[in-house]
């Protein structure tokens, strides 16, 4: 019957899944991609045969290994865990962050997390029923310790999400106003490593020091988005506790066989994490070169950007009218005014997005031989 469905939806929907935006992924089909932070380069050539010899093995009409033996152990030895120590595997760290809050959600109970930041810890609170509450970032995008510190004090959140280094600013916080928000929190933080392979330092030492914290990474910033995984490193009580909730088969056969052969060719994509660091400092260079432009600097795979005598949303679709795509963050948090996120590409992107740029932006330079 017309209208039935709506009506029904109108009814039984949960309000805060009604009230929210799906998660918008834009259309890159003909565009140089640099809005997602993916590693450009892929697998090489020579390893692409020898790749496709492993996945031959793999049967998939078995249910993959619920633990995920084989990359499990390699691993923990690769970060050298101790026996106190568990990871827990999930579909992309973002199914992580949805296991750690539906494992504290409930009514009273909030999660807090300094912005901008992540966009996924608060859309995957409000998923779970979790208050999301936000602490500003002072206006270079560092933590503003004493606005947190009071922040936690009133709130009493379950959890609190670090990103280190933060996306969508670039920069890592200061070590030691991370260990205070650690200190200071009642209950779990996660401190969020996608960016580990781009930046200078990690979090590991907390996590020793601390038993309430976790750390989390993935494989997607470094060459495998496309196979979704991420793992949390906890206390074996905090692992035990996120299992229960984790679905049994969560990392696919394809993707535990091809991860097991990245972890044998770590070189490789350490080699190529080199590269977009070495291309990150040339183009952090090039776009504080252009009038008008701002770049942060960034301790990640993409460099934040403010346009201070351009509009954002055109010089945005300007780009992608050019065959650029990048992140337009221009509305996303009063911080990120006129600010747009590109992703450290090939040289022969970074060229591209750098020429298109100049010449939306200053076209009588660019114009100059
Ligand atoms: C990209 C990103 C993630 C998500 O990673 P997936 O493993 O691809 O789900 C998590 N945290 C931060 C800070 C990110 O930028």
């Amino acid at each position: 019957m017309d209208g039935d469905l709506k009506q029904r939806l109108a009814r039984w929907l949960r309000p805060e899944i009604a009230a929210l935006k799906a998660y918008h992924v834009p259309d890159a089909r003909g565009l140089i991609k640099l809005d997602a932070m993916e590693n450009p380069y892929g697998l090489p050539p020579s390893l692409r045969d020898a790749w496709l010899a492993q996945l031959r093995d793999v049967a998939v009409n078995r249910y993959p290994d619920p633990q995920a033996a084989t990359i499990r152990s390699r691993l923990r030895a690769q970060l050298q865990l101790a026996d106190d120590y568990e990871i827990v595997f999930g579909n992309g760290s973002d199914e992580l962050i949805q296991i750690v809050l539906a494992a504290f959600a409930g009514h009273g109970r909030s999660v807090l997390a300094p912005v901008p930041t992540f966009v996924m810890y608060e859309q995957l609170a409000r998923i779970v029923g979790l208050e999301f509450n936000a602490v500003e970032l002072r206006e270079d995008f560092s933590l503003d310790l004493p606005a947190t510190l009071e922040a936690i004090a009133r709130l009493q959140p379950a959890l609190v999400f670090i990103a280190y280094p933060n996306n969508p600013t670039g920069n890592a916080f200061a070590r030691d106003d991370i260990e205070a928000v650690v200190r200071a929190s009642p209950g779990i933080v996660i401190i969020d490593e996608a960016y580990r392979a781009f930046a200078d330092s990690d979090a590991m030492d907390l996590l020793t020091r601390y038993e309430h914290v976790g750390i989390m990474r993935t494989f997607s910033k470094e060459g495998m988005a496309g196979l979704r995984l991420g793992y949390l490193i906890v206390r074996t009580a905090a692992a035990t506790a996120f299992d229960k909730i984790r679905l049994p088969y969560n990392i696919n056969a394809l993707t535990q066989a091809s991860i097991a052969f990245a972890l044998d060719h770590a070189a490789v994509f350490a080699q190529q994490a080199q590269e977009i660091r070495r291309e990150r400092t040339g183009l952090f260079a090039a776009l504080n070169r252009l009038p008008g432009v701002i770049a942060y600097p960034s301790a990640t795979n993409f460099v934040l950007f403010r346009l201070t005598a351009t509009d954002a949303n055109q010089v945005h679709a300007a780009l992608r009218t050019r065959g650029v795509l990048i992140k337009n963050l221009h509305g996303a948090h009063p911080r990120l005014a006129h600010c747009l996120r590109v992703t450290v590409g090939t040289p022969a992107e970074n060229t591209a997005f750098l020429t298109a740029l100049r010449a939306t932006i200053a076209p009588d330079i660019s114009a100059a031989p």
